[in-house]
């Protein structure tokens, strides 16, 4: 099963991932602040990951790793 995580303190909200992720599962967070100030992005179901790595891809500040 593949696994997205995020080194969420480099996160600074831009929402590149949220908008490339073809299965809707990333989100910036409703109620967290990094130590930027951002909402950080997020998954929300991890279970339907497809592992296609666009997010991390994406992603200006190398914040999101994709594990297969
Ligand atoms: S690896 Fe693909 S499916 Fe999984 S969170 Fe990233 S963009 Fe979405
Ligand atoms: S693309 Fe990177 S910096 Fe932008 S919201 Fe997603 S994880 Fe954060």
């Amino acid at each position: 099963m593949p696994r997205v995580s995020f080194k969420t303190d480099l996160c600074k909200g831009c929402s590149l991932c949220v908008d490339v992720c073809p299965k809707h599962i990333l989100r910036l967070s409703p109620d967290k602040l990094n130590a930027k100030g951002h909402a950080p992005a997020e998954v929300i179901d991890q279970d339907k990951c497809i592992g296609c790595a666009f997010c991390a891809t994406m992603c200006p500040d190398c914040v999101i790793t994709v594990e297969k």
